[in-house]
Order: C-alpha cells, then structure tokens, then sequence
C-alpha cells in the first residue's frame, strides 16, 4: 500500500493542516491500495500562496518559453523510462486496462508534453501590427495562477494536458487531483522536479469537490481551468462568472460513429468498439451511438455483438484483458441503473446487460443495445461504462440530424468508403472534434465541445493560449 502523509507544496512535501485522509481503493481487488491527505482549504490558501510568490517573485514566467520547454521535454524523457510502472500505478488506481494505460493514461501524456515543448521553442509571443499613429507590439502573457481540477479517467494525462500549456505560458499551477486517483500525481511531481521545474510553479492539493469549489473562487487566482462532468463544469463556470475570471471547461460527451451506407463494416467495426469502450468506457470521447443505415441496421448489430460478447474482462493487471473493472462501486450501480432504464424504455439488450462474474471487482458486462431510439436515456446521457447503443437512420440527413440531437458535442467519427464525402458529414456534425475513419485525438489540434460539452478548447496553440492574456502596446509613433 502507497501512503503519502504529506502534500506538494512550494516544491517541499509539507505536512497538510487536515487530519483527513483520502483512501484509494483498488477496483479490482476492491482492497485499500494508497492514502492520501485530504486536502482543507487552509491547504489551499498555502498553495495558492506558493504559485502566487513562484509567479510574482521568481523569474519562472518571464524567462524565454524555450526554457520551461526544457522542463516539459526531460519530463517526457523520464516519464517514457517509467512508463510500466506508471501504466501499472494508474490501473491499480482505476482499473484502466494495462494495455491501454500504457498508451492512453502514459504514452499519450509524453505526447502532449513533447508536442507543448514544440511550440514553447517556436511560438510568438510578441508580434509587431500597424496601428493608427505607429505600430502596435501585440503581446501575449501569462495568466497568472492557474487552478487546475481533473476527473479520475485519464488522470496523468488530465494533469500534463493543463500543465504544460499553462508552464509553456508562464503560469505557475495550483492542481486539485480527482478523490479516486491522488497517486500518480505524485510521482508527476517528483518527475517534474528532476526535470527541473522551480519551486512553488506547481503545487497539488488531493481532495473532493468542496475544496475544489473552493479553489476556483480563491481570490489569488486567476484562471481556471476544469475537466469532469458538465454538472458540476456548470457549477464551476457559475462561480468563475460570478468572478468574471476566465475559464476552461472540458465536460461530457455522447459521441456518434456514423457508419455511412457502404462502408466496409468488417474494417470499420472492430475500430468503433475500441473507441467506444477504451478505458472500459470511461472515456469523455467515447463512441457510444452507433448510427447504422436502416438497411445494414441487422449487420451492423450483429457484427457489434459479436465483437463486444468475445471481448475479455478480468484483471487491469493482466495484459490480455481488455475491459477491466468501472472506478468505483457507485459508478457500477449507476451504469447498471442506466442499463435498467434501457431495458423498461423499450431497448432490446443482445449481449450482457448485468454484472461480469469475477471473484472481485466493479464490473459491468459489455453490453449491446438494439432497437433504441436516440430519444431513450441510454441515448441521451453520458453512461461512462461499457454500453453501446445501435441505433438505426433512414438517410444521412436523419444520420446527420440524430447526431446533433444531443445535449453534448465533443466528439464524433464518420465511417465510408468514400473518405471526401465521409468529411462533409463530418463538417455537418456540431462537436468539437471528429474523426474520418478512424478515430484519435490530435495534440497539435483544438480538443474539446460544442454545447455542454464545454467551453474553451484545450491542445494545440488554442490550448496555450487559454493560459494568455492579450495586450496590446501602441508604440511611439516617433520612435519610428
Ligand atoms: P466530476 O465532475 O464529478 O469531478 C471532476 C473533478 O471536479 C473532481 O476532481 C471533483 O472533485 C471536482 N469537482 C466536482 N464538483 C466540483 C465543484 N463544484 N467545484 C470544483 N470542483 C469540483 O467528474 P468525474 O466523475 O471525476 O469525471 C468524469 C467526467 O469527466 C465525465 O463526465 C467525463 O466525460 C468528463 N471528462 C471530460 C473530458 C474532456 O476532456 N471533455 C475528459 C475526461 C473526463
């Protein structure tokens, strides 16, 4: 068992004001596996306090971006030499399965890092305009303190997509880590500190939504910046707006993989149900309405059912599973609860539906929905397990017109055999990004949604930006 009794604050690990602590429990073996202080607000104060001093007292943010690039690329460096460990850390934590920690919850977090790197060597961040009586020196500088809050699904890579857009900028970071998953920001920030990051740019306080809430309406910071449910995003934005500080949401999704008639369903299929269940399902992008021609509708449900049933559940650990056990009991009950609500709406199950029979753990069966209507629950809410709904359309228009009928818009993918066109139903569905036959997430490229799927984008140069205010200097117009 990991226990950490202490917190990251000001670059030392300092003893927390609380007596609380925060139990990690492992989903599979449902056993106490690490403990952490639970963070109070008087911790907060302290680390707010910390990034204020790192931000106004040190040369962090004004030394050339290019060398906080240096931080993010030794970074990388080292979190690649530990990527086992951490992939075997963060499944333990939350029952991500191996395979796909490696790439999604390790790999994919160095990505982000190198590509931020990138830019942070190259970007502009003064630039020269005409003005009416001179030139303008359009400047763009960091925020500030920065609070940063993020969910349990992808916590490592959660933590790099805020923080290294916000250290390329300049900012220093106050990080609220998610209840379930407290552990491998630990071992981030002692990676960080090897590659060089100064104390106090970065400062972590483990704990629930209460101190959460209480972060983003500290009085030293100056941005914020969340990932988690669009419920508690709207909570956030409300007291950000109250505030007038600028904010970053990244929320829910309900995403459509549009099969177009004529595609080659045994290429495309197998692809579908590995983004629509990666993470066990757990995943904001995850592909979860399956929109099938009316005439391909049976193939296309058969074809789903068969890939889900044979899928194998069991131990995160095991390299061969590929659906490990959903965060937390609750969330097993609540995808159970939605699946209940599918069945009395009128959905027609065709494979699993109930509780995966393991010795132990949080499981739910991978489960297929046939005959749903986009206007059920099951097609409406966020289920975050693995459940698949199938849903047929009469015309790509209808196609069109139930993938923006939705509450959320954050991903998308379009499948067919004829890519250009594939991409003009992509250009016609209202999320934030899509995919043409395949579906990834670009690091180079804005992330994130349309409607209650957030507000703001997050990776490429959009995501540096939301960690920069602009101004604008009207130069001497004598000094020629
Ligand atoms: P959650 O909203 O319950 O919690 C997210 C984080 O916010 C946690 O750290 C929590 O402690 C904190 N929090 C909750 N209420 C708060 C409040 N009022 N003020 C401040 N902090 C508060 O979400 P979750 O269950 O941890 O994560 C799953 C959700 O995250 C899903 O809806 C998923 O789609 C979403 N998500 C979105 C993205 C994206 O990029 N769009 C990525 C990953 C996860």
């Amino acid at each position: 068992m990991i226990v950490q009794d202490r917190l990251y604050i000001g670059g030392e690990l300092v003893a927390p004001t609380g007596t609380g602590t925060i139990d990690v429990i492992n989903p599979y073996t449902e056993e106490i596996t690490g403990r952490v202080p639970d963070g109070t607000n008087a911790d907060v104060d302290a680390a707010v306090a910390a990034a204020r001093r790192a931000f106004d007292t040190t040369d962090w943010s004004t030394r050339p971006a290019s060398e906080r690039a240096e931080v993010l690329t030794k970074a990388s460096a080292i979190i690649s030499s530990r990527m086992e460990e951490l992939a075997a850390l963060i499944s333990t934590e939350m029952g991500s399965p191996l395979g796909w920690s490696i790439f999604g919850q390790v790999l994919a977090p160095t990505m982000v890092l190198d590509y931020y790197a990138g830019l942070g060597a190259t970007y502009e961040f003064e630039e020269t305009r005409p003005g009416l009586f001179g030139p303008v020196l359009v400047r763009r500088e960091p925020m500030g303190v920065a609070a940063a809050i993020v969910p349990w699904n992808v916590p490592m890579f959660e933590n790099v997509i805020k923080l290294a857009p916000a250290f390329i900028a300049g900012c220093t970071v106050v990080l609220k880590t998610a209840p379930e998953t407290p552990l491998d920001a630990y071992v981030l920030h002692e990676i960080l500190t090897e590659a060089g990051l100064p104390p106090g740019v970065l400062n972590i306080i483990p704990g629930g939504r209460e101190v959460g809430a209480y972060l983003v309406s500290h009085p030293d910071v100056d941005k914020v910046t969340f990932t988690g449910s669009s419920a508690a995003g709207m909570k956030v934005a409300a007291a950000a707006g109250s505030l007038l500080r600028p904010c970053t949401l990244e929320l829910g999704g309900k995403s459509a993989a549009i099969i177009l008639d004529g595609a080659d369903l045994n290429a495309v299929i197998p692809q579908i149900i590995d983004a629509g269940v990666m993470n066990n399902g757990q995943a904001c992008v995850a592909q979860t309405r399956i929109l099938a021609p009316q005439g391909q509708y049976e193939n296309v449900l058969e074809a789903v059912t068969e890939a889900m049933s044979k899928l194998v559940v069991g131990d995160p650990l095991d390299p061969a599973t590929q659906i490990g056990p959903l965060v937390a009991a609750r969330q097993r009950d609540r995808v159970l609860g939605l699946i209940d609500q599918g069945k009395n709406e009128g959905a027609r199950i065709t494979t699993g539906g109930g509780r995966s029979e393991q010795p132990t753990g949080w499981f739910v069966e991978p489960t297929v929905f046939g005959d749903v209507e986009n206007s059920m629950t099951i097609a409406q809410e966020e289920i975050f397990g693995p459940v698949l709904s199938v849903i047929p359309y009469s015309d790509e228009a209808s196609a069109i017109a139930i993938a923006n009928d939705s509450l959320y818009g954050l991903c998308g993918t379009v499948w067919g055999a004829d890519a250009a066109h594939a991409t003009d139903v992509a250009r016609q569905v209202k999320t934030g990004t899509i995919g043409v036959n395949h579906f990834s997430m670009a690091f180079g490229a804005p992330f994130g949604g349309y409607k209650q799927s957030g507000l703001g984008r997050e990776l490429g140069p959009e995501g540096l930006e939301a960690y920069l205010e602009l101004k604008s200097i009207s130069l001497d117009p004598a000094a020629g």
